[in-house]
């Protein structure tokens, strides 16, 4: 067995939430049965789906992490990152998410950025816990090796759109698996990781999400737009000795929110697994690739200059 590096594990990271995204986009909103007979098995990346995506066209999921990544890219800020999401957004994307919609809407009529997040939360009265920020979370666990920065990056980058301490700490959590993943750790390990990281929130959905055991039928696992549901088929896959390709092609298999559950689970996957578990024949139809493979070599150079604190910091 060949050692990866953490060169290859970012990389595999933003091929693997890409290729979840695109392979997902055409089962969006579809049951299990309905995909069963209209695909049989749905293998390829074919593009279609309800909003008539190209194959290998990056939907929300892939726009808004590659958002995040360029922003590690050109040197962290908080505002870099909402810049690039107003970018986005006055792109007129086709496909968006009622709290990222809500909270852009505030930005780009000139609120803070946290501030937008925090009154587009708040008026979603408790149902603003969908898994829009966890979507694109990912770059920050490849660009930040020490913990405290990692978490503190995350939670910022969740709360812009989606305040809801649910988002926040699925954030946290999934990004401190990842850059524990990019060091190398073992998935159970990288789990425990996690598990610390969102311990001081106390909240029993997530550290149950968190927890979710091995040997849960994937059929067990619901695929909605629910952080706390994303998070939990990603904690399952990720413990699971299959491939990333046999795993993402089961997950979004699911269908409901097939997209965004793929990019979730297929971003640690790639971490875990490294670019060269990302089939090829789903790689070469990714619009993104060739940016990715600049990105992944942009963060991997941030993330050598971040080292881990020698005291955990307050
Ligand atoms: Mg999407």
């Amino acid at each position: 067995m060949t050692t990866l590096t953490a060169a290859h594990r970012i990389h595999g990271a933003l091929l693997g939430l890409a290729a979840g995204d695109a392979l997902g986009a055409t089962l969006e909103f579809q049951t299990p049965d309905e995909i069963r007979r209209r695909h049989g098995v749905h293998t390829e990346i074919i593009g279609g789906g309800p909003f008539g995506w190209r194959p290998g066209q990056g939907t929300d999921d892939t726009d808004l992490t590659v958002a995040v990544a360029r922003a590690y890219a050109g040197g962290y800020r908080l505002t870099a990152v909402a810049e690039h999401f107003l970018r986005w957004y006055h792109g007129r994307p086709r496909d968006i998410g009622g709290m990222t919609a809500a909270s852009l809407r505030l930005l780009a009529d000139g609120a803070e950025p946290l501030a937008a997040g925090a009154a587009a939360t708040a008026a979603a009265q408790g149902g603003g816990a969908g898994n829009g920020s966890l979507m694109r979370a990912l770059p920050t666990g490849l660009a930040r090796a020490e913990p405290g920065r990692c978490a503190r990056e995350a939670a910022e980058i969740s709360a812009v759109t989606h305040a809801d301490p649910r988002c926040v700490h699925a954030c946290v959590a999934y990004t401190a698996i990842v850059s524990a993943l990019v060091d190398g750790a073992p998935p159970a390990a990288a789990l425990r990781t996690g598990r610390d990281a969102a311990t001081p929130v106390r909240d029993d959905e997530i550290a149950a999400a968190l927890a979710t055991p091995e040997a849960t039928p994937l059929t067990d696992l619901p695929t909605t737009g629910y952080v706390v549901h994303s998070l939990a088929v990603a904690v399952w896959a990720l413990q699971q000795p299959a491939s990333l390709e046999e795993l993402l092609i089961g997950v979004v298999n699911r269908g409901d929110d097939a997209d965004t559950t793929g990019a979730i689970v297929g971003g640690l996957l790639g971490a875990r697994d490294g670019a060269g578990a990302v089939p090829e024949r789903w790689a070469r139809r990714l619009e993104y690739a060739p940016e990715i493979a600049d990105l992944a070599a942009a963060l991997h150079s941030v993330r050598g200059q971040d080292p881990r604190a020698d005291s955990p910091r307050t």
